[in-house]
């Protein structure tokens, strides 16, 4: 399995309620894992400066479930 077409969104099968299967888009951020890399700040207190550091963490686009929901039809009227 090759997973370097980055700009062809991939679909993810998950089972959300008991026997429906769902095709939701792949988190194209952590590439379905769920996990990545988070930018956040690292204040240095003595200094007074600070730096940007990364850290592996739960992917803020979906929430660590490695999809996204599909953009839902705004049909309010
Ligand atoms: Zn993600």
């Amino acid at each position: 399995m090759d997973r370097d077409q980055f700009d062809a969104p991939r679909y993810v099968r998950v089972m959300r309620h008991p026997g429906l299967w769902e095709e939701l888009l792949e988190c194209q951020q952590c590439m379905g894992q769920g996990v990545c890399e988070i930018e956040y700040g690292r204040p240095d207190y003595r200094t007074g400066s600070g730096y940007i550091d990364t850290r592996s963490g739960e992917c803020p686009a979906c929430d660590g479930q490695g999809y996204v929901e599909p953009p839902e039809d705004i049909d309010d009227e």
